[in-house]
């Protein structure tokens, strides 16, 4: 006998969905097509080595790292984290660092805990699309506050905290933003903490690029501004994604309820693995990787830019962004980047769609180009394919 499934799923299940809708694999592409989809670190940036190394260390010294252990995560590596943030500007207690499997599962977390049916959450138009897959399946309803040069818009941010009934939180990615590569300056951070102090609403800040800059460090985290601020990095852009190793920095009391979510999840994050990592960001090897990535990127953010300047021209507009992994574009003359992706991967060159970064995946004129994983030639082949689509598409 078969199961009705559909009379026994959770009314909740029917918002699981990939956290990217569209569905490149039914594009028809060349054998040569160049992805600008990704956002990972490249090959030549993965710590290989010095993590195969430390874990055979780890394996070696300390075997009880196979059993059951701390929740909360490997003392030493929110030692390390919280080492790390204060050399950002941002002093935080290891005791309030839960270690997580990546930041996304830092954001079921908290979603988990502050969510319910109905509930107002305020995010960034455009926002992470990870972010979006979390809070949908608790019924929640999203509104997309717009970005500026700068951050969020301030106005639209304080009309929006005003509305009753009080949002439960506001989502953000301040740093070198995925997608649009914004980065919130000094006095916004200021700003935006001070409007969600007064209204009491928390701020979840999504943190997994910050070390990531090329030329100068951004500002310090929200979390330097008020410790009400549940704050989420992650070792997957700085080492590898993975490892599914990453943080979320939670207001002290909320501590023990978030490690009791945890070990509800999956009871702790691999020992072994903490045990590594510790090892390996801090020894003297991590800072040179961090420089080194950081040259790399900026090198490949530079190289597409110049590219897209030479081949789009008049067809499009975009900011550098000053670190992190994505140029976002905006399309001139073109209502949703979306009806150009059938064009762009017959020629062998696909993004992301604007409209996947919203909640209600309004058309948008803009697309998401990752550029990390990219070789030097092909970020100039995959431009200069995007560069004839548009032309041809955009004139007609
Ligand atoms: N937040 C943001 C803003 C991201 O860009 C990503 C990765 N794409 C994540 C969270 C998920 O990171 P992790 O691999 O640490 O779960």
């Amino acid at each position: 006998m078969r199961i009705d499934w559909s009379t026994i799923l959770a009314g909740r299940a029917r918002a699981f969905r990939p956290c990217i809708r569209t569905d490149f694999s039914s594009l028809p592409t060349p054998p040569d097509v160049i992805h600008f989809t990704g956002g990972a670190p490249p090959l030549e940036c993965l710590p290989a080595e010095p993590l195969g190394e430390a874990l055979a260390r780890a394996w070696r010294t300390e075997p009880t790292g196979l059993w059951y252990g701390e929740t909360e995560g490997h003392r030493p590596l929110r030692e390390a984290i919280a080492a790390r943030l204060a050399q950002r500007g941002a002093t935080v207690d290891p005791d309030t660092i839960l270690i997580t499997q990546g930041a996304q599962q830092a954001i079921d977390l908290v979603a988990r805990a502050l969510l319910e049916p109905g509930d107002r959450v305020l995010v960034e138009g455009p926002t992470y699309f990870g972010a979006l897959q979390v809070f949908e399946p608790y019924d929640v309803r999203i509104e997309a506050i717009p970005l500026d040069e700068e951050g969020v818009v301030l106005d639209e941010l304080a009309a929006a905290l005003a509305r009753s009934p009080r949002p439960k939180l506001f989502y953000t990615v301040p740093t070198f933003q995925n997608p649009a590569g914004v980065t919130m300056t000094l006095e916004r951070r200021r700003a935006v903490v001070e409007l969600a102090a007064q209204y009491g609403v928390p701020i979840v800040e999504d943190d997994p690029y910050g070390d990531l800059w090329y030329e100068t460090p951004p500002p310090p985290p929200l979390r330097a501004f008020w410790d009400e601020v549940l704050s989420l990095g992650s070792f997957s852009k700085t080492l590898a994604p993975g490892l599914r190793v990453g943080w979320l920095v939670a207001p002290p009391h909320l501590m023990k309820l978030l490690i009791d979510a945890k070990e509800a999840a999956d009871i702790q994050s691999d020992r072994l693995l903490q045990r590594a990592i510790t090892a390996v960001i801090t020894s003297p090897w991590y800072e040179e990787h961090l420089a080194r990535a950081r040259r790399i990127y900026a090198e490949r953010c530079q190289l597409l830019a110049e590219a897209l300047a030479r081949e789009l021209g008049e067809c499009a507009a975009w900011s550098l962004p000053r670190g992190g992994f994505f140029l976002w574009i905006t399309l001139r003359g073109v209502e949703e980047s979306a009806s150009l992706l059938p064009h762009c991967a017959a020629a062998g060159v696909t993004f992301v769609p604007g409209s996947e970064f919203y909640p209600d995946h309004r058309p948008s004129p803009s697309l998401r180009l990752g550029f990390t994983t990219l070789s030097r030639e092909d970020l100039l082949k995959g431009a200069e394919r995007l560069g004839r689509v548009l032309r041809e598409t955009i004139v007609e």
